[in-house]
């Protein structure tokens, strides 16, 4: 046992040697700070935030947008479907510009959930493209999983060299068993962005704070899992108008887009989401239907039951491609607009005021904005 006066001997050499820890810590911040200060005033005469640079010219609000037109009801899954729009294009897929890093605001007038999660936004966006009409490209995008049919999914686009995207979650402790695929999916070329975490549409859309918590943290299990920053773009659960959210679609989608997201639907259904087992043969005729009208991004989905989904892949990708059409990942440089129509009367508007979404030139002129920038 340790003598007593040792004891506090060491106690207080211990004590002292944590003070003049503490001075040094303290003296050497406040040189630090006046350095950078006099630094600061010198060169510039005045301080600017640091990752202040260079971003496009913030164009003026518009004016807002009818939010409850084209609200359609998905109590189900997501399974609604709208005929493929494809609008005139002046711009290309080329054009990008470089990503600059902006400026988050905080509004300090604003909702107090806007503080939440200052790591959850996208500032290195480049800039969007529409596809031309009669473009080839197609979008496959497979909601709900990962599960037991993701494996054999990924053995079939691998076979064909087709990327597609898969929008997550983990519903349930057994889904959770498949969510180390999420990486082979980003190691495969394949883009893995968030859905939902529960996918309970009650729960999900009982408030935007709700909506958060839930997308932070599948957000994040991308992350850890993949080792990759997850895609900058997402897919509401139930599509971006259900009856779940009429209250709270309009604050998620200004919150989402003020942090940087976008979020796509889909122009084009395989219906494997409409009530009961659809047959793998309405499957294949749907999705080749929705390819050959010019539809991008097409809804299927990769969770457990879905096998029919699964049995119908390779005929569309065999068929699709023998007909001169390819497959490709989303990533987030697609305008929204190939997608819902109605997903456009919230979210352009958004995207207009936020600094760190860019539009597509065509979108730009579309709604009367300059396009020089
Ligand atoms: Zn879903």
């Amino acid at each position: 046992m340790k003598p007593q006066y040792q004891y506090h001997h060491t106690q207080k050499s211990r004590r002292r040697a944590r003070q003049r820890r503490h001075f040094m810590i303290v003296s050497i911040g406040l040189v630090s700070v006046a350095a950078i200060v006099s630094a600061a005033i010198f060169i510039g005469g005045k301080l600017v935030p640091i990752s202040q640079s260079e971003t496009k010219p913030k164009p003026s609000p518009t004016v807002s947008a009818d939010a409850g037109a084209n609200s359609s009801d998905s109590s189900k899954e997501e399974s609604q479907s709208t005929t493929s729009q494809k609008e005139p294009s002046n711009s290309s897929k080329e054009e990008s510009s470089t990503s600059s890093e902006v400026q988050v605001s905080v509004d300090p007038n604003g909702p107090a959930y806007q503080k939440k999660y200052p790591d959850l936004y996208v500032t290195d966006r480049p800039k969007m493209h529409v596809l031309e009409p009669g473009d080839k490209t197609v979008y496959l995008t497979f909601d709900d999983g990962p599960s037991d049919l993701t494996a054999p999914l990924l053995d079939i686009l691998k076979k064909y060299d087709a990327k597609v995207t898969f929008f997550d979650c983990r519903q349930s402790d057994y889904q959770g068993e498949y969510s180390s695929l999420m990486k082979r999916c980003v190691d495969e070329g394949h883009a893995v962005a968030v859905h939902t975490y529960s996918h309970v549409m009650k729960d999900v859309y009982a408030s935007v704070d709700a909506y958060l918590d839930d997308f932070y943290k599948m957000y994040k299990l991308i992350e850890e899992t993949t080792g990759k920053k997850p895609a900058n773009f997402f897919r509401f659960p139930g599509g971006s108008a259900n009856s779940y959210n009429t209250e709270v679609r309009e604050d998620i989608i200004k919150e989402m887009t003020r942090r940087g997201f976008i979020y796509y639907d889909w122009d084009g259904d395989s219906g494997d989401a409409s009530g009961g087992k659809v047959s793998g043969a309405t499957i294949y005729a749907n999705t080749m239907d929705a390819i050959r009208r010019d539809c991008d991004i097409i809804l299927l989905h990769n969770v457990f039951g879905k096998e029919n989904t699964l049995s119908q892949i390779e005929n569309i990708l065999k068929d699709a491609q023998a007909e001169g059409y390819t497959f490709e990942a989303l990533d987030g440089t697609l305008d929204p607009t190939h997608g819902y129509l109605m997903t456009n009367k919230i979210f352009i508007p958004a995207a207009m005021e936020s600094p760190l979404i860019q539009l597509s030139d065509w979108r730009m002129e579309k709604e009367g904005k300059s396009t020089d920038s």
